[in-house]
């Protein structure tokens, strides 16, 4: 369906859980992280009532994240019957990548059609500070393992200012190693995320025509959302870039997000004001339901508002982990 400003919104992000096996600095604190109760999370019944309810009003596309979607038991069987609801026709993970090798065949066996895994770095010191964990071979094995099934894989990488710049070529460079999506997505100013400086995407592309040479704007589609590709020379995938703040991509938003504990939100800077669970759980019908999330979808905010002052008070308080990116 359209919102007022005659964006068609046909995705959805749905986070799964609020908790994860990583404290990415800008993300999660490393200490005193309060999660929500158990009672206050979506369970997997009230989801697919919700994706059901959703399919029917022009929403095909189903992002699963998190905190980390693979922490929740039985997140495969939620991803098999996603892919079975009529209307629904992709169904994709974000994930830290700690489990995917593990999960990996049940994922394929789901119907799952794509992934993407965030890695930030390719050096395991560097990975330890940034996530506080010592993942990183276990990261990489899930994503050498991905590479080998059918499903599409995309690298998403947040390029941070004295972290990672020295690193953003090798990153891109996964795209010439295998046939994968590599996206540099620009630091938002949201939760921790404020602390950290994020690097812009003309300066990456800068430091990627010098290791690379030219790059060239890619034709077509090539996933849900607002991403721009480059192709490369030689390269088996593309190098993309998700620029929220330098390169405001509102009014081609496509999106809306369901929170851990049910919380509906039109725009991921305001916090939304709809809570489905509580509404679930209070008995509303599937008609209710649906006329619930079609008014939240009409009314969704034109513009993110990052770095604009007014509003302060409606706009989004809670850490990212809680929404799902
Ligand atoms: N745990 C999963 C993961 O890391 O992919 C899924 C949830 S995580 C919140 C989703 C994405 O949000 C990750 O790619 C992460 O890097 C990104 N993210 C977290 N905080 C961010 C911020 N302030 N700005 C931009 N992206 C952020
Ligand atoms: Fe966990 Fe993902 Fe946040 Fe890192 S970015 S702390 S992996 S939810």
């Amino acid at each position: 369906m359209r919102d007022q400003y005659q964006r068609e919104i046909d995705y959805v992000r749905i986070s799964v859980t609020d908790r994860c096996n990583f404290r990415c600095r800008y993300c999660m604190p490393r200490e005193g992280v309060k999660f929500a109760d158990r009672s206050e999370i979506m369970t997997y019944e009230e989801i697919l009532r919700f994706c059901r309810a959703v399919s029917g009003i022009g929403i095909h596309k189903v992002k699963i994240t998190g905190g980390e979607p693979l922490v929740r038991r039985g997140v495969c069987d939620l991803i098999r019957e996603i892919r079975r609801i009529p209307g629904i026709e992709s169904v994709t993970l974000t994930t830290n990548g700690m489990l995917l090798g593990v999960y990996l065949p049940a994922l394929e066996d789901a119907g799952l059609t794509g992934i993407n895994v965030s890695l930030d770095t390719l050096n395991t010191v560097k990975f330890r500070r940034i996530t506080g964990t010592d993942g990183f071979s276990e990261v990489w094995k899930g994503i050498c393992k991905a590479v080998k099934t059918s499903i599409p894989v995309k690298i998403n990488c947040i390029p941070i200012r004295e972290w990672n710049e020295d690193e953003l070529a090798d990153m891109a460079f996964l795209a010439k190693q295998f046939p994968v999506m590599v996206r540099f997505i620009e630091m938002m100013p949201m939760g921790k995320g404020r602390d950290y400086t994020g690097i812009p995407q003309e300066e990456v592309k800068d430091i990627l025509r010098k290791r690379f040479g030219k790059m060239a704007a890619a034709k077509g589609r090539f996933g849900n959302g607002p991403a721009v590709y480059y192709e490369l020379s030689d390269f088996q995938g593309k190098v993309g870039f998700i620029s929220a703040v330098s390169h405001e991509f509102c009014g081609a938003c496509n999106r809306i997000r369901l929170t851990a504990d049910g919380i509906l939100k039109p725009c991921l800077n305001y916090a939304g004001r709809v809570n489905l669970r509580q509404e679930m759980r209070s008995g509303i019908t599937d008609q209710e339901l649906r006329y619930l999330v079609k008014e939240a979808i009409y009314w969704k905010p034109r513009r993110h508002g990052f770095g604009d002052e007014s509003e302060e008070e409606i706009k989004e308080k809670r850490r990212m982990a809680g929404i799902g990116g």
